[in-house]
């Protein structure tokens, strides 16, 4: 379902933030203009979740979630986009878009309806006499009845249309079991035909229990693949699903933390040994939608794979992947010939445990990795490097960034000028001007810079002040530099007035920049002229800095010639901001 900009806004507009955020049972407490609570996304002690009403914006400085109440919502409930926005157009009593709306959704509690009869289909078919095959070898794999009812496992019974016949016994029409992607439709006759024949089934569960897809596990001699899984559907986005979540969930909540491995079965078997953490992405690669899922959860990621060649190149690729992960990676590799599932039958609990503990850090594992597989001399060295700089080249966050390249530079015993020098040009800058992790949290932070941004995001009509005088260029904290940059490319609709939820759509990368201004502490009173004033002073600065740039080392004349052209700029400039000279600096 799609709402337009102007329904989000109002639905955004007409809810009260902090109410909202309350009723869900976190303690704000009113600080200046916002307020504060300990975060509900993340455990700390010390409140670093701040929610600016006037804004309608919430932002952890802790974990860096952020967004208005659909984002809130979506989060807290997890709940998806649609859902959260029409829970609260419902509670602030806005009727929904359009007519098709309601059906909309009411197609959409047909399709889980449809999902949990299949559900309900395969479980029963496993304890029927067709089921012997896959019961055997469930037994053959030690997977016990306890730990088969915890993940609702079931068997698709070896029939083109049990499954349809099945469900039109309970009136669900074909083409709706072709949509959820049970059934498919045959090309030559037509007619729909079950997806999942004569298969062990794995029924993948979304965060809320909810059943949206199917992975199916070949049994006996049968031709085809190993296993199949659902295709993409409107429930199912298998890029971002992970396989023991829902499952593992409480666990996951009380430590922060999640274990990454391959398979629907090491799952289940670390499950059955009391590590509920472990979670696999569904017939799919690990993508840096499931790294964005996994950092919504956990605190630290732990990476498991399998001690052979194939496991320890799946180990490199997804180690890469969470190179820029908020959370922290690291990195387990089984002894060779070993999957999670045969170590813990051989070696129970403990020693899994054990080799958890030994988790080696993500940069550490990435660094062995890649001097292993080089010779050991000056020139595999700098093979090592030329393969691992690129990778800091795709960590967006710079003081992330420099701080990797200083660690990187340490386990490749080189000084970090060595991979700085290899890094593109456009950041080198950044890494030079490297900023604390969060320079808008502190009162000293308040530069001209973050004047110029706060006043652009509350007051949109600044802008054509701002791009009439105001160079990115001329911006020296890189941070704010980016956000001025990029919000400059947005279209003016988002912008005047600003709209966040619209940013997000358009360039998240930049709302999630944008979240900790916006639920900064932050008071709208005399904006222009303090915006004026920063930008004058932003100019000045920079006119200073180029005067210095071009005097330095020349001859007297050209310096001379160099302070007039200052001082002719500089007079420009007093006419480009007629309103501040009449004023006193603040
Ligand atoms: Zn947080």
């Amino acid at each position: 379902m799609r709402f337009s900009q102007d329904f989000i806004r109002k639905v955004e507009d007409a809810t009260d933030l902090v109410g909202l955020i309350q009723d869900q049972g976190v303690a704000l407490r009113k600080a200046g203009t916002s307020f504060k609570a300990c975060c509900p996304f993340h455990n700390e002690k010390t409140p670093s979740f701040n929610v600016n009403p006037q804004r309608g914006f919430f932002h952890c400085f802790g974990c860096n979630v952020g967004g208005g109440a659909v984002k809130f919502l979506m989060l807290h409930e997890r709940v998806s986009f649609v859902e959260a926005i029409t829970e609260l157009a419902r509670k602030a009593g806005i009727a929904l878009e359009g007519e098709s709306g309601p059906r909309k959704r009411d197609d959409a509690e047909e399709g889980m309806a449809c999902l949990k009869q299949a559900q309900t289909f395969f479980c029963q078919q496993l304890r029927e006499p067709g089921g012997e095959e896959a019961r055997n070898y469930l037994e053959e794999r030690k997977v016990p009845t306890a730990l088969q009812e915890r993940f609702a496992l079931g068997y698709a019974p070896d029939d083109w249309q049990g499954l349809l016949r099945h469900l039109q016994t309970r009136s669900i029409p074909n083409g709706l079991v072709v949509r959820v992607g049970l059934a498919k439709t045959s090309e030559r006759s037509e007619r729909p035909y079950d997806r999942f024949r004569n298969r062990l089934i794995f029924p993948i569960r979304d965060p809320r229990g909810r059943c949206i897809a199917f992975g199916g596990r070949i049994l006996g001699a049968e031709d085809g693949p190993k296993y199949l899984n659902s295709p993409e559907t409107d429930y199912y986005h298998k890029s971002q699903i992970l396989y023991g979540l829902y499952e593992g969930l409480d666990s996951i909540r009380r430590s922060r933390k999640l274990l990454v491995v391959e398979g629907y079965l090491d799952v289940m078997r670390l499950h059955e040994y009391g590590i509920g953490e472990a979670v696999a992405p569904c017939g799919t690669a690990l993508t840096p939608k499931h790294v964005q899922v996994a950092e919504r959860y956990a605190d630290v990621v732990t990476l498991l794979f399998d001690g052979d060649e194939a496991g320890r190149n799946a180990a490199l690729k997804n180690a890469r992947l969470f190179l820029a992960s908020k959370a922290e990676a690291q990195v387990v590799t089984l002894p060779l010939g070993e999957d999670p599932d045969t170590f813990l039958l051989k070696n129970g609990a403990e020693a899994m445990r054990d080799l958890l503990a030994d988790a080696k850090p993500l940069l550490e594992f990435l660094v062995q990795e890649t001097l292993s597989r080089m010779p050991d001399s000056v020139q595999g060295r700098m093979r090592a490097v030329e393969e691992l700089v690129p990778l800091l080249a795709q960590i967006p966050q710079q003081d992330r960034r420099q701080l990797t390249l200083v660690a990187l530079a340490d386990q490749l015993k080189v000084s970090p000028e060595v991979l700085l020098r290899k890094l593109p040009e456009s950041l080198h800058s950044e890494n030079e001007n490297a900023k604390p992790i969060h320079p808008a949290h502190t009162e000293s932070s308040r530069t001209d810079e973050w004047w110029v941004v706060q006043a652009l995001l509350a007051q949109g009509q600044l802008w054509s002040l701002a791009r009439q005088y105001l160079l990115p260029e001329e911006m020296q904290d890189t941070r704010l530099r980016h956000i001025y940059s990029r919000l400059m490319e947005l279209p003016p609709d988002l912008l005047h007035p600003l709209d966040p939820s619209g940013v997000e759509r358009q360039d998240p990368e930049l709302h999630r920049d944008l979240a900790p201004l916006l639920a900064e502490d932050f008071l709208e009173r005399n904006l222009e002229s303090q915006f004026r004033w920063s930008v004058r002073r932003l100019k000045e600065r920079s006119l200073k800095l180029r005067y210095q740039e071009k005097s330095a080392g020349l001859v007297e004349e050209d310096r001379l010639r160099a302070g007039m052209e200052l001082r002719r700029l500089n007079a420009q400039l007093q006419q480009l901001l007629p309103q501040v000279e009449t004023m006193q600096a603040p």
